[in-house]
């Protein structure tokens, strides 16, 4: 038996191991695949249009996950909302704006200082000095604070460390596997795990350079752009870009596709900011993950939120311990809310609603 397995028994006995994993899934829960699970290795974007000259370039899934991004072409250059997760994806999608339009891409917006919708910045900045990368004031800060949660200049350093320990284990995974479908999407996905290493130790981030702490309506050549700072959500600093002629929002991480991710957020002030958004005349939904939505789907996503806060604060009431909500609590609420949140290979309710019913109770009960 090699050392290798004597020093795993010994952590596992010693509950390192347990705690080597929390850290690693602290590190990316938000995003990261099963190392199993199938990703695509080859198109990166759908760039799907939503009104005249707007388009939604809709993440495929990859085990290093891409935002979602908004596309809107102007007679004063294209704004672009959220730059992915890495430079190579963001450079992917910039290669196809270019198949659109010959404009240059003057703005980008970021909705909130999460990993996977602001590593791509620096590729703009790069290929137009000038460029304004916009953004709340809280944002910005969260950019640079050592601890802000799972994204900004701080996080990179994190991952740095944590991504070859992810490298190990797909390597050790694929190591033991015989099933040639499992060997095949440990392969894809170890394979992504690397480049993306490279790519990390690459970086040269591009912060935002011009903030807002209110609302704001801008008039960028022929188009209006509301920024619309209505409160804390998916985080403390989340913006909505609101197009009001064309009806469109794009909402990042505070309104999703998928099942929420809630380590940095805050359950009931989440509810309250969608009730504002909710008062904006708007058809479309661009979120940061998943398809193109109606506004409807505003209802349901709030809903759950809303359905989860009251079921750990009734849960606690009647004295249920975590463990016990985290048993009773998902098939309670899964007949509403199951088949909605699990429409795509990410984010499905039973991957999440574990890690949601104990971000809510700490967040909303305060224990620990
Ligand atoms: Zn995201
Ligand atoms: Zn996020």
């Amino acid at each position: 038996m090699s050392s290798s397995w004597t020093r795993r028994d010994f952590l596992l006995k010693s509950g390192a191991a347990l705690a080597a994993a929390q850290a690693i899934d602290h590190f990316d829960p938000c995003c990261a695949m099963a190392a199993d699970a199938s990703t695509a290795d080859k198109e990166l974007f759908e760039l799907k249009p939503v009104a005249d000259g707007i388009y939604a370039a809709i993440a495929a899934p990859r085990y290093k996950v891409n935002s979602n991004a908004a596309v809107i072409l102007t007679n004063d250059g294209v704004v672009v909302v959220d730059s992915h997760s890495k430079p190579s994806a963001a450079f992917a999608l910039y290669r196809e704006i270019q198949s659109v339009t010959k404009q240059p891409i003057k703005r980008i917006i970021n909705t909130h200082f999460h990993w996977d919708h602001w590593q791509g910045n620096q590729v703009y900045a790069e290929a137009f000095p000038g460029l304004e990368i916009i953004t709340s004031e809280r944002t910005r800060e969260n950019l640079t604070r050592p601890d802000a949660g799972s994204g900004g200049v701080a996080y990179i350093e994190k991952q740095l460390q944590l991504v070859p320990k992810e490298i190990e284990k797909l390597g050790n995974d694929l190591a033991s596997a015989t099933d040639p479908a499992q060997r095949a999407r440990l392969e894809a996905n170890l394979r992504q795990a690397e480049a993306y290493l490279e790519e990390l130790r690459q970086m040269k981030p591009a912060l935002p350079t011009r903030t807002f702490d209110q609302t704001v309506e801008l008039n960028v050549g022929d188009r209006v752009i509301q920024i619309l700072l209505l409160g804390r959500g998916h985080t403390d600093g989340d913006v909505f870009i609101h197009l009001p002629k064309e009806k469109v929002v794009a909402t990042g991480d505070a309104l999703i596709d998928w099942m929420p991710f809630m380590n940095d957020g805050f359950p009931e002030d989440w509810v309250r900011t969608l009730d504002a958004l909710e008062k904006f005349d708007f058809a479309q939904i661009i979120p940061g993950h998943g398809g193109v939505m109606p506004k409807q789907h505003l209802t349901f996503f709030r809903g759950y939120l809303t359905d989860l806060v009251a079921a750990v604060k009734r849960a606690d009431a009647e004295g249920a311990s975590l463990d016990e909500m985290k048993r009773t609590l998902p098939d309670l609420l899964a007949g509403k809310y199951e088949r909605g949140m699990s429409k795509h290979p990410l984010g499905q309710y039973r991957d999440r609603i574990g890690l949601n019913i104990e971000m809510t109770y700490r967040k909303v009960i305060g224990k620990t």
